[in-house]
């Protein structure tokens, strides 16, 4: 068995994968906040994840892949300043916080099937989990961790000798300068617990507490809710890169304290930004707001994202320009193409492209020198059609393009009929009638090529 590398956040190095159970693995990753549509940078993070994930079952791991839906205490900013984001999705449509939080968690799922992302094995809702998230604050209070303030509980990050490890914080240094938005905070990086005071009076989300009536901070979640499904310690934990200062290091501050074990996960993993031309982050508003939905309306197809997302690596941040669309999308459909050119039902993979494979995606999932290797076993004249395929298939296992699934257009009779007709009239030599009929064939919406068996149709 060949090694897998990753890199990690909490060490910033690249590490040799030990899982802690001998062949099952336990990766928990942040889910979206459901208060609108997800965007394309977002979309990026859950196609990471799940090359990660098909990477470790590539590798023979049993993966559970535990992902939350945020229909609570998020606020626009990860820190407690800002707006209620489900307040403000709520607010814009005119329609409760529930209606909303079921109206994009469907629109999420459907991206990622489309998108060809494996379902995780468990989805978590916040609200299905208030009270896991209530005992675990108890347990942080018992231990000594928080404090009450103004009706809220607040986690006291001065109790932690190693508060901030993953973002490599400076505690020395980062001397306790006022926090402006929430005076009673005592210092500079203690978050909210449990709110049942804030600005958000007209919150419609409220559930009873030993606090009083209120909500979640939006950090407890996730640690509440990983360590029920995949216990007080596991493998992984992923998620953006934007997660790292504020979200996972205070989910790592609230497991460690509430359960002693350290460390609480043992591979961070985060994924670097899609930047827009002028070096922006995308946004959730504004005309920087690109779903997968603006994708096909411009006449992509999902998976042209998915491929052209696996060209640069996951820790690079990703250029978004609708020429670098383009280009994945032409690079995309010839690969379908040609796939469709080897579709064989049996065939033998040479282990030379195995282990090249493997190679790569074990290199810390390299799925641009992966891609590459795709495009080399198109290049071997030696390889018999049938092991091309065969081999393109297992390639698929990880790169998750949904090779196995393409079908020939269906081209319909009349079509058909019109091409049978340009066909005669090449052989007759009538120019004129043959280009009038290529015309009326692409005014249909198909292309038509010649070749030396006759034509091929495909749909524009
Ligand atoms: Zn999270």
């Amino acid at each position: 068995m060949m090694v897998l590398t990753l890199y990690n956040t909490l060490t910033r190095k690249k590490e040799s994968f030990v899982s802690l159970k001998k062949s099952s693995v336990g990766m928990y990753c942040c889910g979206p906040t459901v208060y609108n549509y997800a965007h394309i940078g977002n979309l990026r993070s859950y196609i990471f994840e799940d090359i990660l994930r098909r990477v470790l079952e590539f590798n023979k791991f049993k993966v559970k892949h535990v992902m939350n839906i945020t229909d609570v205490g998020h606020l626009t900013s990860d820190a407690d300043s800002g707006e209620d984001k489900m307040l403000k999705g709520a607010k814009r449509e005119k329609k409760t916080v529930y209606e909303i939080a079921e109206f994009y968690t469907k629109s999420f799922k459907e991206d990622i099937k489309r998108l060809i992302i494996l379902e995780p094995t468990v989805w978590c809702k916040a609200t299905d989990h208030i009270t896991d998230q209530i005992e675990l604050i108890q347990t942080l209070e018992k231990k000594g961790f928080t404090y009450l303030v103004g009706g809220n509980v607040y986690f006291d990050t001065s109790k932690l000798k190693d508060y901030g490890k993953l973002v490599k914080l400076d505690l020395e240094a980062d001397t306790q300068e006022r926090v402006e938005e929430d005076k009673n905070k005592k210092n500079k990086h203690d978050f909210v617990l449990w709110f049942t005071k804030s600005k958000f009076q007209d919150q419609g989300m409220k559930w009873k507490s030993p606090w009083g009536e209120g909500y979640p901070g939006w950090h407890i979640e996730c640690s509440a809710m990983s360590m029920k499904y995949l216990g007080k310690q596991f493998d992984i934990h992923c998620g953006g890169i934007d997660h790292i200062p504020v979200h996972h290091t205070n989910e790592i501050a609230q497991s460690e304290s509430a359960t002693g074990t350290k460390p609480w996960v043992k591979y961070w993993l985060h994924n670097e930004f899609l930047v827009l031309s002028k070096g922006e982050k995308m946004a959730k508003s504004g005309d920087n707001f690109i779903t997968l939905q603006t994708l096909e309306e411009k006449g992509f197809h999902p998976l042209d994202y998915r491929y052209f997302c696996l060209g640069t690596h996951y820790r690079k941040p990703l250029m978004f320009s609708w020429d670098a669309l383009e280009s994945a999308k032409n690079a995309r459909t010839r690969l379908f193409d040609k796939v469709l050119e080897h579709k064989s039902t049996v065939g033998k993979v040479p282990t030379k492209y195995s282990t090249q494979f493997m190679k790569e995606i074990n290199n810390d999932l390299n799925t641009p020198n992966a891609l590459a290797i795709v495009w080399d076993v198109f290049k071997d004249k030696k390889l018999k059609s049938n092991d091309l395929y065969a081999t393109l298939i297992l390639f698929d296992e990880v790169l998750g393009l949904g090779l196995k699934g393409i079908k020939k257009d269906k081209i319909p009779q009349d079509i058909t009929k019109l091409a049978k007709e340009r066909l005669q009239a090449r052989q007759n030599k009538d120019w004129t009638t043959s280009d009038k009929l290529r015309d009326e064939i692409n005014s249909l919406g198909y292309d038509i090529e010649d070749s030396a068996e006759g034509y091929t149709i495909k749909k524009k």
